[in-house]
């Protein structure tokens, strides 16, 4: 059972519509849409938003879906230099960037866990940039209308892997991002989920993708921008990357 699990409530809904959905089940306010697509059956899910939300979903997708795979998809503020709105980010590696359990545990590790850095299910990871790539190539200028893009300045946006960092904040000032950058350098991308559900799959062994497209600069222009663009642009993004994901397997 594959898990689609989305940080944007809107996203979900459009893939599962185009997928013909089987059924609806609520649990704990959340409501997981079963359906199959070419013969895989499905479970897509809005995962709330912060940590607490998305690891709970992401436990409730494994123990009672039965998932075995796990990908997530949603909006990120940019954080390492040159990364644009409309960039993607596809994920190695997540952090909880304000964990601290210090001087217990090492500053960012995880408690009993023993290590800061969770990992990606490569064979995702070359899945989702596939389908990251070939959506903006092909899909793009349909889906995402010329005044959107010309708004947030998406010319010619680019695919990229790295570091994603995951913490209970909106990060929405130039003070913060620096704080960011010195202390994690290898952070890409900043938002409030993915972490934790990293967390969940490495803890119960499902391998695990996460794709990110850049919605805002984590500066003080983001609340405006993420509002605007969660409107007109994230969910073209995840039903088009999502898309050629089933579709490319
Ligand atoms: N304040 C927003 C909602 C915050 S949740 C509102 O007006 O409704 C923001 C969502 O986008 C989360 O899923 C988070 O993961 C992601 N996100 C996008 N940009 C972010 C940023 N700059 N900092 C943290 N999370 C961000």
């Amino acid at each position: 059972m594959l898990a689609l699990l989305s940080a944007m409530p809107d996203e979900i809904t459009a893939v599962v519509e185009s997928l013909g959905k089987v059924s609806t089940q609520t649990l704990g306010r959340r409501q997981y849409q079963v359906g199959s697509f070419r013969g895989e059956q499905l479970v897509a899910v809005f995962s709330g938003w912060g940590k607490v939300a998305a690891a709970a979903t992401a436990t409730q997708l494994i123990t009672t879906f039965g998932a075995t795979r796990m990908v997530f998809t949603g909006v990120a503020g940019a954080v390492q230099d040159g990364l644009a709105i409309g960039d993607v980010v596809i994920g190695t590696e997540l952090i909880q960037h304000d964990m601290d359990a210090s001087p217990i545990f090492p500053r960012y590790e995880v408690p009993l866990l023993g290590r800061a850095l969770l990992g990606t299910d490569s064979g995702l990871r070359a899945r989702l940039r596939a389908a990251a790539e070939g959506f903006l190539r092909e899909d793009l200028r349909r889906s995402v209308s010329q005044s959107s893009r010309d708004w947030f300045h998406i010319e010619s946006p680019r695919v990229i892997e790295g570091v994603i960092a995951s913490g209970d904040q909106f990060i929405d000032s130039a003070a913060e991002i620096a704080a960011l950058r010195h202390s994690l350098p290898q952070v890409t991308c900043v938002e409030m989920e993915g972490a934790a559900v990293a967390q969940v799959c490495e803890e119960y062994a499902v391998p695990f993708g996460v794709v990110r497209t850049i919605s805002d600069a984590a500066d003080e222009s983001a609340p405006h921008d993420f509002a605007r663009f969660a409107r007109e642009v994230a969910g073209q993004y995840s039903f088009g990357i999502l898309s050629h994901f089933l579709r490319e397997r």
